[in-house]
């Protein structure tokens, strides 16, 4: 079957599409699943770029695509799924030591030794290939009705994880959330806006995308407020802390409850730790892989953070119960919102496109199409 692989080559590793064998027959416990879509994100970015991704050990190839839509091609007699239903996987599989509490309790998202593995990631085969096998325990059910959505589960996943936290985190107080901010209009922001407007929530996005792009469109589409970003640094300065966003919200009398950071570039986390209201949380999902080095006010963020119990939270990966909590919330969002969610899958893609892909040419999101959903 064809796959798409990242592989190691003379001096770098790079991404081709090749043969490889169909998952062997499946057990009691197990599911075949037949894939349609998968997404493509930032992390298949820095794959493609040979920025990231590790093989396992002593492989020659990993199969890459962490964010699947597929049907169940068949199922192990114990496995509780039924030929024909539409599915997703769980990406990132536990650690196995046995001093990691959080692995050994399911919860891997949170593991703690870091030497978990990741479909499509790290060290274990993705689903950018036409069949996948995988234990029922990692496989979720996908309503029918929500088929022409369902490869954005996973990203959603990421936005539940953080969302879930934020309500356990503000348990701690009488806290009723108005704004909202969202730094970032890649597809993670603008999920995290759908979200944050279902809930009825002022939801602004500054990001750094023009104000006419399909991201500031499809914002502006939900009721959020699009702002694009000014240069936080001017040419020539050294500083990139000092200008643009808190500027900005002070001119415009903002002052968030939660900052959801969804761009990587980390100035922004440190401008939204002053920018963030009085008992508010700063989320931070973007992940940075360059080398910025900041020169920053940390006596006032400390004064910022403590005198005012300010609180940052860091999210990655998913659990099953956010992945079904996603499901939900990505139905509400249809409904409230029709035709947005397949709006944002702007780039439809076949397996042959994705190596050399260039991800700046992308307008929203990019989704690879291996399979129509009617055959
Ligand atoms: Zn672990």
């Amino acid at each position: 079957m064809k796959a798409v692989v990242i592989r190691n080559g003379t001096d770098r590793q790079y991404v081709t599409v090749t043969d490889i064998p169909k998952p062997g027959p499946i057990g009691p416990e197990e599911v075949m699943i037949r894939v349609l879509s998968v997404g493509l994100d930032g992390t298949d970015r820095e794959i493609v770029m040979d920025r990231y991704g590790v093989l396992p050990e002593k492989a020659e190839q990993m199969v890459i695509g962490h964010e699947l839509l597929g049907t169940v091609e068949q199922a192990g007699a114990a496995s509780g799924f039924e030929a024909g239903q539409f599915v997703t996987v769980l990406v990132r599989r536990p650690c196995g030591s046995s001093a990691c509490l959080p692995c050994r309790h399911g919860q891997q998202d949170y593991c703690r030794t870091g030497l978990y593995t990741e479909r499509g990631i790290r060290a274990a085969d993705g689903f950018l290939c036409e069949y996948v096998s995988e234990l029922a325990q990692y496989v979720v059910p996908i309503p029918q009705a929500c088929a022409s959505y369902g490869v954005l589960v996973e990203p959603q996943s990421i936005v539940e994880k953080a969302w879930s936290q934020i309500a356990c985190i503000q348990r701690r107080v009488a806290w009723e959330p108005g704004t909202v901010l969202i730094t970032g209009s890649g597809p993670l922001g603008i999920l995290t806006a759908l979200t944050c407007r279902s809930m009825g929530l002022e939801t602004h996005v500054w990001s750094k995308s023009g104000r006419d792009s399909a991201n500031a469109r499809l914002i502006r589409r939900c009721g959020a407020f699009y702002h694009e970003a000014r240069e936080s640094a001017q040419p020539g300065e050294v500083e990139p802390f000092a200008g643009g966003l808190n500027a900005f919200a002070v001119e415009q009398g903002i002052r968030p409850d939660m900052i959801w950071e969804c761009s990587g570039h980390t100035p922004l986390a440190f401008e939204s730790m002053k920018l963030l209201a009085p008992n508010g949380v700063l989320a931070i999902l973007g992940v940075a892989s360059g080398d910025t080095r900041l020169n920053i006010p940390s006596d006032a963020l400390n004064q910022e953070i403590v005198l005012n119990n300010k609180c940052i939270v860091g999210s990655v990966n998913a659990s099953r119960a956010d992945f079904e909590t996603g499901i939900g919330r990505l139905q509400t969002i249809e409904a409230q919102f029709p035709g947005m969610l397949t709006a944002l899958l702007t780039d439809r893609l076949t397996m042959e496109q994705v190596p050399g892909l260039d991800f700046t040419g992308i307008a929203v999101k990019a989704v690879v199409d291996l399979a129509s959903m009617e055959t």
